[in-house]
């Protein structure tokens, strides 16, 4: 059975689902990352002792310059990766709502499904739980799999695909930052674009990226869920 969706997504042969976790199985609106990213400036103002709007500033330049603020804070001020992540990822996830139609597309998925993030494990456990589809993803990378070395690198996604043995020609991924979508399309990825219209770097740089990077783009999704019941249904029919 050949199974293609209007939007060019063929998706007979995939065995290996890949979704990022901020931003992406919960939608923006739940405002969980603005929360990481205050917590993220905190966190420079008191570690380098410098004012907020500094402190912003050098947030948003090593985001763009590292993939992550952690990779620019660990290789110019000798960051401890453990000591941001417990710190920015300390906040209350109570906004975050369970969607049943999530939960019924992930457990219907054939296949493996993983978590690949440029955040920390216990983020994505505390995360998933509270959108109770924990027991439907069981393979979470994180930034320390990826020995901190964040998306978009190559490496980080060398690294992953090599641990778990992941054919890219059978795999999809699922990402709200259209840079992460690039070097997997390149060596086989289908990929997915999550369009959230409040993401907090949207006035940087994430809206022009998604023009020049279409290319890299086999489908926009609006709705994961939506997109993800679409697929099951096309993959039953
Ligand atoms: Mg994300």
């Amino acid at each position: 059975m050949k199974i293609i969706l209007e939007n060019n997504l063929d998706l007979t042969k995939i065995k290996h689902w890949v979704f990022d976790l901020d931003n992406t199985l919960y939608p923006a609106s739940s405002n969980l990352f603005n929360k990481i990213d205050v917590r993220m400036k905190k966190f420079i103002i008191k570690k380098l002792k410098i004012e907020p709007d500094e402190a912003y500033k050098i947030q948003k330049k090593y985001y763009i310059e590292y993939g992550t603020t952690l990779s620019g804070l660990m290789k110019n001020h000798n960051v401890m990766p453990k000591e941001f992540l417990d710190y920015v990822h300390k906040i209350d996830t109570s906004s975050l709502k369970v969607d049943i139609r999530l939960k019924k597309a992930l457990k219907k998925l054939p296949g493996e499904l993983y978590v690949y993030t440029n955040g920390s494990k216990s983020h994505a456990i505390k995360v998933m739980k509270r959108l109770e589809i924990n027991k439907y993803i069981n393979k979470i990378f994180d930034i320390e799999n990826a020995n901190y070395t964040p998306k978009p690198s190559k490496e980080s996604l060398d690294i992953f695909i090599k641990k778990y043995n992941i054919n890219p020609k059978e795999a999809i991924i699922f990402e709200d930052i259209s840079k992460n979508l690039i070097n997997a399309k390149k060596i086989g990825f289908q990929t997915v674009l999550i369009k959230n219209a409040s993401h907090p770097d949207k006035n940087i740089q994430v809206i022009k990226e998604e023009n020049i990077n279409n290319k890299f783009i086999d489908h926009i999704s609006y709705d994961l869920p939506a997109t993800l019941g679409e697929i099951y249904l096309d993959i039953n029919h």
